[in-house]
């Protein structure tokens, strides 16, 4: 690879280039050539390869120099070597594709394909062309074909030439560098981290196709769901430029997979352009994640080489980097979602003793940490008045947060199965609600299944609004083998007679559960097809809603570190389906989930479909 960018020109007619006599595509004499200085990135659709033919010479050539000729005469000051440099690269109609912009040429690419790297002598994009995105459209298609292929991408870059920031970008790394070069590369992919996770026969489609199909469901609710289904990746830009006081999330949302030396800040949930906050990990379980890159002063979000929309992330909350009394990081006791707190009271659970845990979770999974704690005490617990002070800094920011969720692992230890736990909650609600002049305050408590005794302390001396407990798996047989934690303690009726109880004391629709949609799939015993998986859900919902009971649902992620790992996911039409039977259910029963809907919680995309109803 040798250079990229160079100074505007006019066009390449006025820089020489002759038209061919028999040109398969137009030239750029007849293409728009002055776009603004923040032009929009192209669709990858518009951008096209061709081969190429002698009669490309002329034009690859004279693009050459005119975007290398800067740089080429930076690293060397002899005319004779700046003549042998272009000597040396001539355009090669073997090995070179010409670029198109809606089928005018605007660049061109040449490759070295061997047994285990595909190396990038050129890529060349015409200076009128630069800075839209594609040179990272055709490179990307470079490492999706790479990568499909299990082959590394190499390149080498003169070290003047600003264009290895964008290869820096699309995640090459520098692994080699002489006085005048840096050799560059993105190592071939792991055998695990190919394909797309889906459960295959299940005739999948992706966001458009099915927002077409079933356009009662938008399509942003939809690209939602497939981010949190996929994962998120971002490109070293992206990552940089939410390292800022803007973005900043500390590293409470932690991004796997960055192949990063040194720890770096995490931004908080993706928006979409509707508002649509999106709780994604970063190739949490080795699939196929989008991409978020940052093009200009925009992040842009990729499916593979291919466009989908300008995205955003979450504010950082105005409290993160600040410090309690006695000198907490306030963002280590309450993470921020779009407008809610979430706080651990303390960060495990003793289901992971044992091997009880549930099979798709990889929370709270330092079972030592547990261990160290079994003389009573609670492992890992927040400290009550870093709890108040913490929530008094964040209402100070105006109109930022309306509610506070609590959760952690389950501790069924004390004279009542689940004692400990609810006076843990009991204790960092009170701490929470003396920053309230009001009794009660909006929040949501995700517990375990506690008897009506819990329930009711729970209620009396506590500002607590809304309660969940949740089921995870409908089906009796599954949620034996999925949550044997669950199963034992106290066992699947306990955990629904808790929330029927519950409905008394809170009151209809205040009391919630939640599903972790696709797991019933899981092999070996789960669920042959997606029809069963999604009939028993339908029968989960119909049943807790008949009760004034919001059932959720969440996309499985197959996590790393989760008993679930590697297994494949449902198709994308699965959750599509899912989200409109739910809803379709609580309207019937006149329920809105109002403590988990797109601007609180950021997970469930049924949710998000209250909105539209709700604003009508
Ligand atoms: S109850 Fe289940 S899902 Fe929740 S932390 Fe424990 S093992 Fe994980």
């Amino acid at each position: 690879m040798r250079v990229q960018r160079g100074r505007a020109v006019n066009s390449v007619r006025a820089a020489g280039v002759p038209r061919h006599a028999e040109k398969p595509t137009a030239t750029l004499a007849g293409a728009p050539l002055a776009p603004t200085a923040r032009a929009a990135p192209v669709a990858a659709e518009v951008v096209t390869l061709r081969d190429s033919a002698v009669w490309d010479a002329p034009f690859a050539n004279v693009l050459m120099r005119r975007v290398m000729d800067h740089y080429v005469r930076q690293t060397w000051t002899s005319p004779e070597d700046v003549e042998t440099y272009f000597r040396k690269n001539q355009f090669d109609p073997a090995t070179t594709r010409i670029i198109c912009w809606r089928d005018v040429a605007v660049g061109w690419l040449s490759l070295r394909w061997s047994a285990d790297e595909v190396f990038v002598d050129h890529v060349h994009i015409h200076p009128a062309f630069q800075g839209r995105g594609i040179g990272s459209v055709v490179l990307r298609r470079v490492l999706a074909e790479a990568r499909a292929r299990g082959l590394a991408t190499r390149l080498q870059v003169l070290r003047v030439n600003p264009a290895a920031r964008l290869y820096m970008r699309l995640g090459f790394r520098v692994h080699a560098e002489t006085v005048t070069h840096f050799s560059m590369e993105v190592p071939a992919p792991a055998a695990s981290a190919t394909g797309n996770g889906c459960r295959p026969g299940t005739g999948d489609a992706g966001p458009r196709e099915l927002a077409a199909q079933y356009p009662d469901v938008p399509l942003f609710v939809i690209l939602k769901m497939d981010v949190q289904r996929r994962g998120l990746r971002m490109t070293t830009a992206a990552l940089d430029a939410v390292q800022g006081p803007e973005y900043n999330y500390g590293r409470s949302y932690v991004l796997y997979g960055q192949g990063e030396a040194a720890p770096r800040y995490a931004p908080g949930p993706l928006l979409l352009r509707d508002g649509t906050s999106v709780l994604a990990l970063a190739d949490a379980g080795g699939r196929n994640p989008y991409t978020v890159d940052r093009i200009d002063d925009r992040f842009v979000l990729f499916d593979g080489d291919a466009y989908v929309d300008d995205v955003d992330f979450t504010s950082r909350p105005a409290y993160y980097g600040k410090r309690t009394r006695r000198g907490v990081p306030m963002e280590s006791i309450a993470s921020a979602r779009p407008q809610r707190l979430d706080i651990n009271p303390y960060r495990f659970c003793h289901f992971w003793e044992g091997g009880n845990q549930c099979k798709y979770c990889a929370y709270f999974t330092d079972v030592k940490a547990q261990e160290r704690c079994a003389d009573g005490r609670v492992a890992r617990e927040v400290d009550l008045e870093d709890v108040y002070d913490t929530v008094r800094e964040a209402l100070q920011e105006p109109g930022r947060f309306s509610q506070v969720m609590l959760t952690s692992g389950a501790d069924y230890r004390g004279e009542r199965t689940f004692d400990f736990e609810v006076d843990r909650h009991i204790a960092t609600l009170q701490a929470i609600g003396r920053n309230f002049r009001t009794r009660r305050f909006a929040s949501q408590l995700i517990g375990c299944a506690y008897d009506q005794t819990q329930l009711r302390r729970l209620h009396a001396e506590t500002g607590l609004t809304a309660y969940c407990p949740d089921i995870e798996v409908w089906d009796a047989r599954l949620f034996e083998w999925i949550c044997p934690g669950k199963a034992k303690w106290p066992g699947r009726d306990g955990w629904i007679r808790s929330a029927l109880d519950a409905v008394d004391i809170f009151g209809p629709g205040n009391v919630y559960t939640n599903a972790v949609a696709g797991v019933e799939l899981a092999r070996p015993h789960g669920f042959a097809t997606e029809d069963e998986a999604l009939a028993s859900h339908v029968e989960g919902c119909e049943f807790f809603a008949r009760h004034g009971i919001v059932y959720l649902s969440l996309v499985w992620i197959p996590w790393r570190g989760s008993q679930f790992a590697n297994q494949a996911q449902p198709s994308l039409r699965f959750y599509v389906r899912l989200i409109r039977e739910l809803r379709a259910i609580r309207k019937a029963h006149g329920l809105l989930a109002r403590n988990d809907d797109y601007r609180h919680c950021g997970n469930h995309g049924d949710s998000d479909l209250e909105r539209l109803e709700v604003a009508a």
